[in-house]
């Protein structure tokens, strides 16, 4: 029996819980997180969490009287051209039409969120010093922009509102120093202080605050809304960083141990029927990485950082050659690594509202067997 209790909420405010930690902006460019299939302002009766959507998945839904279903693999990667019923995703979506269900994802957005997929996984084998394995690059700029004094505070908030100056558990994170600022306001000009033809020296603070690339044109717009200058000056600068708190994977440690107890472990801890893995047990490992589904092309930055073992899922055979003394390769499979996902969607809606009606669907099976 799924839990059946009264509160409702909007999808809205659903979706946004889960994208103030997993933001669409962080969602790798072939991907399609978000919505795939409803009305962002319906009102949600309850919500059923899955890793993949199946015909059965709409039907558990319809069943236990649930009109949202969130999952983590995207229904929709392409356009479908047709709503015939030919494959699954057409009859998924009729399905789900017919009986007013949406259907949301959190796909590499989640993979490569703070606390996301990866960070799951390492919280099952219990890593220590969690950091991310592949930061995102080329995603953070610095806006750096002139204000007058008396309107620094104003500014500057309208900006970290916008989504500025967030640093790991930080946010409205700036910096400022104050300066003089000079300009000649022109005829037709409507200058904040001064007079027009006449040079003017104001005090200005310089307000620098870090801006994911995402975000950039919303935080500016912002800043020219709170900025009281007709003209205000501002740059936008590239940042070379990386962004350390996003990306794909994971790589921590834990108390050394013999290799073969670990990876029984891990068998364990991701419920693996089989793990397929190269290189020798005969060792003794203590920092692992990991990135959940398909991860092989990882595995160098897994070495680079001196992993004893990188666990993965979807290995190809000639993925798992070459490095053997070096590293242990373990696949323990896409579907595996990845199903803990759901409890990550669990604590955002409960902390969101503790009485709200979710579960995780019963029909949900990994589609890979094993004999
Ligand atoms: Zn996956």
């Amino acid at each position: 029996m799924h839990k059946i209790k009264s509160l409702h909420m909007k999808v809205k405010e659903i979706t946004d819980a889960i994208e103030s930690m997993a933001p669409l902006h962080l969602q790798e460019s072939w991907d399609n997180a978000g919505m795939q299939v409803g009305n962002p302002n319906s009102e949600v009766t309850g919500i059923l969490l899955c890793t993949d959507v199946r015909e059965e998945t709409v039907d558990e839904a319809i069943e236990c009287g649930f009109n949202m279903i969130i999952s983590h693999h995207p229904l929709l990667f392409r356009g479908l051209k047709k709503i015939v019923g030919r494959t699954y995703q057409e009859r998924v979506v009729a399905k789900a039409i017919k009986h007013d269900i949406t259907i949301y994802c959190a796909h590499t957005n989640m993979d490569s969120a703070r606390g996301g997929v990866n960070f799951k996984m390492a919280e099952k084998l219990g890593l220590k010093n969690v950091s991310v394995l592949d930061p995102q690059q080329g995603t953070l700029l610095k806006v750096v922009v002139f204000v007058p004094m008396s309107h620094v505070t104003q500014v500057e908030t309208a900006m970290c509102d916008a989504g500025a100056g967030h640093l790991g558990d930080y946010d409205h994170c700036s910096y400022k120093l104050e300066g003089m600022g000079q300009y000649r306001p022109l005829e037709g000009a409507h200058p904040f202080a001064g007079e027009v033809a006449e040079l003017h020296s104001e005090p200005e603070t310089r307000v620098e605050v870090l801006v994911n690339k995402a975000l950039c044109g919303r935080v500016v717009a912002a800043m020219l809304k709170a900025h009281p200058y007709e003209e205000p000056a501002f740059d936008i600068i590239a940042l070379e960083n990386e962004d350390s708190y996003s990306g794909l994977g994971v790589i921590g440690d834990i108390e050394p141990q013999d290799a073969k107890d670990f990876l029984e472990r891990v068998k364990t801890a991701f419920e693996v029927v089989t793990l397929r893995y190269s290189g020798d047990l005969d060792r003794r490992v203590s920092r692992i990485a990991m990135c959940g589904g398909a991860g092989a092309e990882f595995i160098g930055k897994a070495l680079a950082l001196g992993a004893d073992v990188y666990i993965t899922g979807d290995m190809k055979y000639h993925e798992f050659q070459g490095n053997e003394d070096r590293i242990i390769l373990a696949d323990i499979g896409h579907y595996e690594s990845e199903h803990y996902t759901k409890e990550i969607f669990y604590d955002v809606i409960q902390k969101k509202n503790p009485n709200f009606a979710v579960d995780f669907a019963k029909s949900e099976k990994n589609q890979v067997k094993y004999i």
